[in-house]
């Protein structure tokens, strides 16, 4: 079955339907691309899915459970424990080390200081980075700092990956290199994906793609390849 769900989901902000009857799924290890234009309700769908949005109608379930139905503190763990993000820019906080914020989400979850930087260490090296663990993201080049920004997605070895535009800021290489990464790490772990792109190029690396508009999800389960 599927590891992550929604039906009917609603989201107005204000007179705007960021999300009008929007449908979703995705099974574990399966990479799906969100596709649509600019506006068309991507974003809105990736934070519902992840429960950083509430849907103001409509039900999220993962693994068998309610998200949207859940009490917040219950949902904020399940995202520290279950999910995993990557954004258009790194967003790494700039006053650690590149192994610090790899280790940060471990840390957060009790994993002990040597242990943390030891995972730390090795996801660097699986994206290709090893070496930039003691520098700060100001330091290193942005695809360099994106990879960084994907080893910390990666270190909890989360059930699902959100990927809102996460090679937004690279250019064509490195965005086909930190795709291959990201997508060949994921399949490997099972891990399910949702990857928010306007790129075609990018959304050749998954597996299905649904194309979002006017806050409308229409499945496009094997049209397009
Ligand atoms: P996409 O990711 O496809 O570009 P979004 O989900 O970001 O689309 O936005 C869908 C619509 O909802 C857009 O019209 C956008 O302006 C609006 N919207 C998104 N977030 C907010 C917000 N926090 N406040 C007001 N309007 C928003
Ligand atoms: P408020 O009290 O302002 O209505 P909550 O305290 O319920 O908001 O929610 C805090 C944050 O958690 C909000 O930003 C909201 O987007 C998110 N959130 C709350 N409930 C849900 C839910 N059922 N599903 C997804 N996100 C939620």
């Amino acid at each position: 079955g599927s590891l992550l769900a929604a039906t009917g989901l609603h989201k107005a902000y204000g007179l705007t339907r960021a999300l009008d009857d929007a449908e979703f799924s995705v099974h574990p290890g399966e990479v799906v691309a969100v596709m649509g234009p600019s506006g068309s309700g991507k974003s809105t769908l990736l934070h519902c899915l992840a429960g950083i949005v509430r849907p103001d109608a409509g039900t999220v379930c993962y693994a068998g459970r309610e998200l949207t139905a859940m009490p917040d503190s219950e949902r904020s763990a399940l995202r520290r424990t279950d999910f995993g993000f990557v954004f258009q820019f790194g967003r790494l906080v700039p006053e650690l080390t590149c192994a610090e914020n790899v280790a940060m989400p471990l840390r957060l979850s009790g994993v002990g200081r040597r242990a943390a930087e030891r995972k730390a260490a090795e996801w660097l090296d699986a994206l290709e980075v090893a070496g930039v663990e003691r520098k700060r993201p100001g330091e290193i080049s942005g695809g360099q700092a994106q990879r960084v920004a994907v080893a910390r997605a990666l270190v909890t070895e989360p059930a699902v990956i959100f990927a809102d535009e996460p090679t937004g800021a690279l250019d064509s290489l490195n965005s086909e290199r930190v795709m291959q990464l990201l997508t060949d790490a994921a399949r490997a772990s099972r891990a399910a994906v949702v990857l928010v792109t306007h790129d075609a190029r990018v959304a050749a690396y998954s597996d299905r793609e649904v194309v979002v508009r006017d806050g409308r999800v229409r499945d496009m389960a094997g049209a397009l390849r």
